[in-house]
C-alpha cells in the first residue's frame, strides 16, 4: 500500500536527495537560453528549503482562495507516478491554505491536502494567461477564474501526492523539526548528537534531525559557529551548540530574504527564486582566503558531498 512504498525512500531521501550534480539551477524553461550570472556559475543545487519556502511565499497570493477546476496532467511519471484519481479528487475544490514542511509545499483544501516536492529540478509558476505548455510542463492546475499553476520539472524527481492526513503521512512524519520554528534549540541539537560518531555536518544534514539543512546551508552554518564540519557530532561541547543553532536560523534566513529579493516574480514566464550566491563564505571558496583570518578556504569530502571550511576558524 501507499505507506510502504513512500517509506521506502524516505530512507533514501535525507534533507537533499541523491548527490546529483547539475549544472544549471532550477527555474523556468525561458530561463534557459537567457545569460544569467548564475547560470554560469557551477551550480550544484537543487532547491532546498529557502528556496521552497520562497516559491511558498511567492505563490500563496495567487493561489490561496482559488478554486481548482481541473487538474491537466501530460506526464505523471515524476518520482512516483501521480494518481490517476488525483484530478478528480481536487477538482472543484478551493486552495484554502499553502504551507511548508521541510521541503514539501502543502496545498491544504477540504478535500485533502496536495503534497508537492520540487524535487531536484522542478518549478512552480502562476500564470495569469495561460500559455501553451512547453517541454517538461507537465502539470497545470487551471483555476475556476481563469489562470494556472504550471508545475515545469526536466528531471522528473519532483512529486505530487494527495493525502487526507499529511501530518502521519510516510513522507512528513519522520522529518525532525523546523530549524526557523521554536522546537530547533540548542539544547535539542546538543541532545540528538550524543554518542553519534557521525561528523557534525552530517548530523545537521539529517533529515530526521533537523529538516531543509543542504549541504550549503551546512557548510555556511559551521563557518559562521566556527565548527569543524568533520568534528563527531557526539563529541562537540554543549556551549558550541548555542551559536551552531544561531548560525543555521541565520545562513537559512538570510537565503530566504535573499531569495524574496532576487526573485523577479512567480508570475509570468521567467519567475525563478534566486540562489544565496552572493551571500557564499565559504561555499565553493576554496582556495580563496577566508573572509575572517584570510587563510585559504579548504575543501574536502564528506559523506560524498564536497565541504568547505576554513582550517584556523573552524576548529
Ligand atoms: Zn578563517
Amino acid at each position: 500500500m501507499v505507506t510502504e512504498q513512500y517509506s521506502r525512500s524516505t530512507e533514501a531521501t535525507p534533507n537533499e536527495g541523491p548527490a546529483y550534480v547539475r549544472s544549471i539551477t532550477w527555474g523556468a524553461p525561458a530561463a534557459a537560453s537567457a545569460p544569467a550570472p548564475w547560470r554560469s556559475a557551477k551550480l550544484r543545487a537543487m532547491p532546498e528549503l529557502p528556496e521552497v519556502e520562497t516559491t511558498r511565499r511567492g505563490l500563496a497570493p495567487h493561489v490561496v482562495g482559488r478554486t481548482i477546476a481541473r487538474i491537466e496532467v501530460r506526464e505523471p511519471r515524476l518520482r512516483w507516478p501521480v494518481a490517476r484519481t488525483l484530478p478528480s479528487t481536487l477538482a472543484d475544490h478551493r486552495i484554502e491554505g499553502l504551507e511548508r514542511r521541510g521541503k514539501y509545499l502543502l496545498f491544504g483544501t477540504d478535500a485533502g491536502t496536495l503534497l508537492v516536492h520540487l524535487g531536484m529540478s522542478g518549478s512552480l509558476r502562476y500564470l495569469p494567461d495561460v500559455t501553451p505548455a512547453g517541454t517538461h510542463d507537465h502539470i497545470d492546475i487551471h483555476f475556476a477564474d481563469g489562470g494556472a499553476l504550471r508545475f515545469n520539472d526536466p528531471r522528473r524527481f519532483g512529486s505530487f501526492i494527495h493525502t487526507n492526513a499529511p501530518a502521519e503521512h510516510a513522507l512528513l512524519r519522520e522529518l525532525g523539526p523546523e530549524p526557523l520554528g521554536s522546537d530547533f534549540t540548542a539544547e535539542y541539537l546538543w541532545r540528538s548528537s550524543r554518542h553519534r560518531q557521525v561528523t557534525i555536518k552530517q548530523h545537521l544534514m539529517n533529515g530526521k534531525v533537523v529538516v531543509g539543512v543542504g549541504n550549503i546551508y551546512a557548510s555556511e552554518s559551521l563557518f559562521r559557529a566556527g565548527i569543524h564540519p568533520s568534528r563527531a557530532a557526539g563529541r562537540i561541547a554543549a556551549a558550541r551548540f548555542e551559536p551552531l543553532v544561531a548560525a543555521v536560523r541565520e545562513v537559512l534566513r538570510d537565503a530566504i530574504e535573499e531569495g524574496g529579493t532576487t526573485l523577479r516574480n512567480f508570475v509570468g514566464g521567467d519567475g525563478k527564486p534566486g540562489y544565496f550566491r552572493g551571500a557564499l563564505r565559504v561555499y565553493e571558496r576554496d582556495g580563496q582566503p577566508c573572509v575572517r583570518c584570510a587563510a585559504p578556504i579548504e575543501r574536502r569530502v564528506l559523506g560524498q558531498r564536497a565541504t568547505y571550511y576554513c582550517p584556523r576558524c573552524q576548529r
